[in-house]
C-alpha cells in the first residue's frame, strides 16, 4: 500500500527514542521529510544519523513542553523544507501517582506536557496545513485514555482532556482536508515501560506502532479523524 506520504513534511516531537522515533522511522521509510525534536543531545543525535539514511532530516534539541518550543519547532520546520503536512504530537509521560496522591504540581506538568503541548503543537501547524488544503495530526496519547491507570492518575487526567479536546478539533477541520486522531499505545517495549517496571507479559514493539501511526497521517486515511485508536494487543476490556 502506498501510504501517499513522500516528499511531505512531518515533525515529530519527543523522538529521540521509543514511540516517537519509531513514528519518524515509519513516516522516512515512506519518503517523508522529517523534523524531530527531544532534549538529550546524545540519543538525539542517533537518531538523527538513523533517519538521515532513509529521508532529509532536522533534529532540534528542544523541550517540547516549553509554551514556545511548538512555535518554535513549527518554525524551524517550516524555514528548513519550506512546507509543514504532518504533526505527531508526543512528550514524556507523567510519573506514577494515585488518584488521591498526585500533588497539584505533577497535575499542571501532566497538563502543561500532555495536553497542552499537544494543542499549542496543533494550532501552530494548522496554519501552514491551510497553504494546501491538506493535513494529518496524531496525537500519541495511551491506553488509559479507555482504561484508567489506578498508579497513573496524572496522566489519565491530561491525556482524557485531549482525547476531549481531539474530537472538536477533528470537526471543525475536517472539512479543511486536515484529520486529528489519537494513537493510543498500550505496553510497549521502550526505555519508559523499562524505567516503571511495566516490561513483562504482552508487550508491542514500537516499529510496529510507528507504522501505525505512519497509517493515521497517511492519504488513504483520509476519511478517518477524531479516533482514538487503540494500539493495545486487546488489553483493553471494555468495549469502546
Ligand atoms: P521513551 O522511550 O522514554 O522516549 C521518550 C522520548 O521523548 C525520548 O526521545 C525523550 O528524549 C523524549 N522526551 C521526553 N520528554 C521530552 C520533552 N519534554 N521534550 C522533548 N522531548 C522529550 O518513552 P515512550 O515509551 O516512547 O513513551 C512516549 C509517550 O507514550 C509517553 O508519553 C508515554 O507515557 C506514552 N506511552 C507509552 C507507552 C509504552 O508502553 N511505551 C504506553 C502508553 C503510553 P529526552 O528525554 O532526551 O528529551
Amino acid at each position: 500500500m502506498d501510504l501517499g506520504i513522500a516528499g511531505r513534511v512531518a515533525l515529530v516531537t519527543a523522538a529521540s527514542k521509543g514511540l516517537g522515533r519509531a513514528s519518524a522511522v515509519a513516516m522516512a521509510q515512506e519518503g517523508a521529510k522529517v523534523v524531530i525534536c527531544a532534549r538529550g543531545a546524545e540519543a538525539l543525535a542517533d537518531a538523527e544519523a538513523e533517519l538521515s539514511a532513509l529521508t532529509e532530516v532536522l533534529a532540534v534539541p528542544d523541550d517540547v513542553t516549553e509554551p514556545e518550543a511548538p512555535a518554535r519547532l513549527v518554525q524551524a520546520a517550516v524555514l528548513r523544507f519550506g512546507r509543514l503536512d504532518i504533526v505527531v504530537a508526543n512528550a514524556g509521560g507523567p510519573p506514577p501517582g494515585r488518584a488521591l496522591e498526585v500533588s497539584d504540581e505533577v497535575l499542571e506538568a501532566a497538563v502543561q506536557a500532555n495536553l497542552l503541548t499537544s494543542i499549542r503543537l496543533v494550532r501552530e501547524a494548522v496554519p501552514h496545513f491551510r497553504e494546501r488544503g491538506w493535513g494529518r495530526v496524531c496525537l500519541i496519547t495511551s491506553v488509559t485514555v479507555r482504561q484508567p491507570s489506578p498508579v497513573l492518575a496524572a496522566s489519565n487526567t491530561a491525556r482524557t482532556g485531549l482525547w476531549a479536546w481531539a474530537k472538536t478539533a477533528a470537526d471543525d477541520l475536517f472539512d479543511e482536508g486536515v484529520t486529528v486522531n489519537l494513537a493510543c499505545p498500550g505496553i510497549h517495549d521502550t526505555d519508559r515501560v523499562r524505567q516503571l517496571g511495566h516490561a513483562a507479559g504482552r508487550m508491542g514493539d514500537p516499529a510496529d506502532f510507528g507504522k501505525v501511526v505512519a497509517f493515521l497521517c497517511s492519504e488513504p486515511a483520509g476519511f478517518v479523524s477524531g479516533v482514538a485508536l487503540g494500539v493495545d494487543g486487546a488489553s483493553v476490556a471494555g468495549l469502546l
